[in-house]
């Protein structure tokens, strides 16, 4: 079968082809660990982890890298600005480098949270320093490279014809235009992107290493392109991030280090549009004004609930967020989960036989197939299941299959029966303090019974809860 991919460099579905046969190459831009991640920036790593189940489940050979970013991403993507690290680390007193484990930690919890597999690499950009300067030096070296005074070592976009071919020409011309009103005007042109950033005179910064240049850190940027070349090569199949790095981050990756080896980055540049909450105004970490995966079983929602959310529109559109929305998603899900066990119940010990030649099976990959579209996929998951002319038992079979791509956990919800005597104990402690109206311990007992998967609704009769992780 075609797989189709939209291809953000040519703006248009192309039919997937690897350089490697039967194997995938991927990098997807990862956190930067200065705050938690924000339900925003977890749509795409969903999408991105739908993504690479997708290509398991086609039997590629996938290897996935993935950066961690804590070191070097300003407040303003135009090179000015402050580190983000070093803005977490003075909001909350601690150093950057706690700040930056801290939320490494905070991060791949919700991501397991929400049943995202682990990248075959992770990389720390703070690991790759060397790898970075090496780069900054090839630059120089090819002449792209130029230093001014007291700030840092600048790429220079004129010298590469085809600088912001990802983004399209009349966007690149538009930063020429708005020269006079660019921040940094010792940039010899607007678009020029630091690839070393000095560390300024008299400042002691948390994080700074020796170079060539003297003491500093990498520009943003320069991370990815190194820890993409040490780990999947020069050119590499598929390039994955949010709508938002397409104008800046990967167009100034793609010069970087297309410049560098002289050959092409990746082939295959992909984005998920971004989610948007109209009634809750734009969700940003900087502004400290978002929402967590947390929020989700603090409201009672099972987390994947959001994923399944999330899989119900394509990734290519923008997804407005509403607490309406996850109620009829989370019920949705409850519906879904309710009828596979019913459908598990049905075939019982009977074998189970996945046909690869049945009609669902078929308009499930070619759904897939045909540029992630996952809202189709779930349709057919939805009426195969409903479906009583096909045996129960191929039913279970194809559900058990698809879920090695949506991972909904539609199989592992526990029965609401008997609960651990720890659980019950917690449960028993919050309710005491609740009759104390001792609000923040009942909060944090909630939060430590959502940590093992015990979601609670305060009902009339007493407390109601159920099991959401096996
Ligand atoms: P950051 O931690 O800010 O570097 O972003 C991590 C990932 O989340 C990147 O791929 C971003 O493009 C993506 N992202 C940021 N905000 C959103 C949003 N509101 N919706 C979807 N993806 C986002
Ligand atoms: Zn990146």
């Amino acid at each position: 079968m075609n797989f189709r991919i939209y291809n953000t460099l040519t703006r248009q579905k192309e039919i997937f082809k690897p350089i490697k046969d039967g194997e995938v190459g991927i990098y997807t831009c990862g956190p930067t660990v200065y705050h938690y991640a924000h339900i925003g920036n977890l749509r795409t790593y969903i999408t991105e982890d739908a993504f690479v189940r997708m290509l398991k489940f086609f039997s590629w050979k996938v290897k996935r890298v993935m950066n961690i970013t804590d070191v070097g991403h300003l407040t303003s993507d135009a090179d000015t600005g402050e580190d983000k690290m070093e803005v977490g680390a003075r909001r909350e007193g601690k150093s950057a480098w706690d700040v930056a484990k801290f939320y490494t930690e905070a991060f791949f919890k919700d991501y397991k949270s929400l049943n995202c597999l682990p990248a075959d690499v992770l990389c720390p950009a703070t690991d790759y320093i060397q790898e970075m300067i090496d780069m900054v030096l090839a630059l120089e070296k090819k002449g792209y490279t130029y230093s001014i005074a007291g700030d840092g070592v600048y790429f220079d976009t004129s010298k590469l014809p085809d600088y912001g071919k990802l983004v399209g020409k009349s966007h690149i011309e538009g930063i020429q235009e708005g020269a006079r009103v660019e921040a940094n005007a010792a940039k010899r042109n607007p678009a020029d992107f630091s690839v070393w950033k000095f560390a300024a005179p008299g400042e002691q910064r948390q994080m700074e290493w020796a170079s060539p240049w003297g003491k500093g850190f990498p520009g943003w940027h320069m991370e990815c392109s190194a820890m993409a070349v040490k780990h999947l090569g020069e050119t590499i199949d598929i390039h994955w991030g949010g709508e938002d790095h397409v104008a800046v981050h990967h167009t100034n990756e793609i010069a970087q280090s297309e410049a560098a080896s002289g050959k092409p980055f990746a082939h295959y540049w992909m984005h998920a549009r971004f989610l948007v909450m109209g009634n809750l105004g734009k969700m940003s970490k900087s502004s400290g004004d978002f929402l967590t995966t947390s929020s989700l079983p603090e409201k009672g929602y099972d987390p994947l609930a959001y994923r399944y959310y999330c899989m119900l529109t394509h990734y290519r559109k923008q997804l407005e967020f509403t607490w309406e929305a996850v109620e009829a998603a989370a019920r949705g899900l409850d519906g879904l989960r309710a009828l596979a066990q019913r459908v598990k119940a049905e075939a019982g010990a009977a074998p189970q036989a996945l046909d690869r030649e049945a009609k669902h099976y078929k308009d499930f990959c070619e759904a897939l197939a045909d540029d992630l579209n996952m809202p189709a996929a779930m349709a057919v998951l939805w009426e195969t299941l409903k479906d009583n002319a096909i045996p129960a038992p191929q039913r279970l079979a194809f559900a058990l299959a698809a879920e090695e791509v949506t991972a909904l956990d539609l199989f592992k919800v526990k029965e609401a029966g008997e609960l651990p005597a720890e659980l019950a104990a917690l449960i028993k402690d919050r309710e005491a303090a609740r009759a104390a109206k001792d609000w923040k311990k009942s909060d944090e007992l909630r939060k430590a019974l959502s940590d093992k998967g015990v979601l609670i609704e305060d009902a009339p009769g007493g407390t109601k809860w159920r099991l959401v992780r096996g």
